[in-house]
């Protein structure tokens, strides 16, 4: 008989934590080895980003544990998160640690992961769709396209401290950088247009914030950069806001749009009037 891929896929042992990126929403996006995890732990450390349609799929059986840092309830520290996935471990548990988008992409699965290294916990990292490339997808916005950026940049829009983060050199990412990918930034981004625009930044190049991406409640705000800081507040986080000639692409590409309103797709979005060859 023909095995089933989830067949093939690793055994959970007890006493592993296992670091899952559950991605951006939509949990249709969540990976092989994902589902994997969710079938076999016996308790799950999950976070505010984890979309409830994932966590309805958790067996009866598993211990849920909420370690988010929003929705009004009392934050856990990122320590005390660490230290309770090593004790669920030492116990015997198969832990899944459950994260938003990508363990490793401003998901603090590095810092998680190293203090269970220290401890001598056994891990296994599963990524997943990062919000800044999945996120920006459902909204029908290419993280890069050949006519527009051969690279793209990845900030948080947030320090350590909470601040806009000042070991940015601006002014090189208003230059050197077509097209930018902002994490945690809706609160600060009004003084991080500003910093882009003074470090030469076209004021008039294309903003778009996707919030509560690859949800059903998701939402798509254009704009210019030197709009941003006004339509910023009022976007509900979390969302991810790019910049650069890739939003213009959303008028030809948004097949979220397409399919929910049969919306007509501009053939031409970059203006260049002629069928792309290749
Ligand atoms: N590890 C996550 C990022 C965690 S940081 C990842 O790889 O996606 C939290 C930030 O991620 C939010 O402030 C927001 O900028 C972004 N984010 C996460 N999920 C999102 C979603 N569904 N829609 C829009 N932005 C999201």
């Amino acid at each position: 008989m023909k095995r089933e891929l989830l067949d093939d896929l690793p055994r959970f042992e007890p006493g592993w934590v296992w670091l899952v990126g559950a991605g951006p929403g939509d949990p249709g996006l969540l990976t092989l080895h994902g589902v994997n995890a969710l079938r076999q732990a016996d308790v799950i450390v999950y976070d505010a980003l984890v979309d409830q349609r994932i966590l309805d799929h958790a067996p009866g059986t598993a211990e849920m544990v909420y370690a988010g840092k929003r929705g009004g309830r009392p934050s856990p520290t990122q320590r005390s998160i660490s230290l309770r996935l090593i004790e669920f471990a030492r116990q015997g548990k198969r832990v899944l640690r459950l994260k938003g988008g990508d363990p490793f992409v401003f998901g603090r699965g590095g810092e998680e992961a190293l203090t269970l290294t220290g401890a001598g916990i056994p891990f296994r990292i599963v990524p997943g769709v990062t919000a800044g490339i999945g996120g920006l997808a459902y909204a029908g916005i290419p993280a890069t396209h050949r006519d527009t950026n051969s690279s793209v940049t990845f900030i948080t829009g947030h320090s350590m401290t909470g601040e806009v983060p000042d070991t940015l050199n601006w002014p090189a990412l208003a230059t050197g950088a077509p097209v930018i990918v902002l994490y945690m930034a809706v609160k600060h981004m009004g003084r991080i247009a500003e910093r882009l625009i003074e470090g030469g930044r076209d004021p008039m190049d294309a903003v778009a914030f996707v919030s509560k991406a690859a949800t059903d409640d998701m939402t798509v705000t254009e704009c210019t950069l030197q709009e941003a800081g006004e339509v910023a507040k009022g976007v509900e986080p979390p969302a991810v806001i790019a910049i650069g000639p890739v939003v213009r692409l959303r008028s030809a590409l948004d097949w979220m749009g397409h399919i929910k309103d049969g919306r007509v797709l501009n053939p031409d979005p970059l203006g260049q009037g002629r069928e792309e060859a290749g």
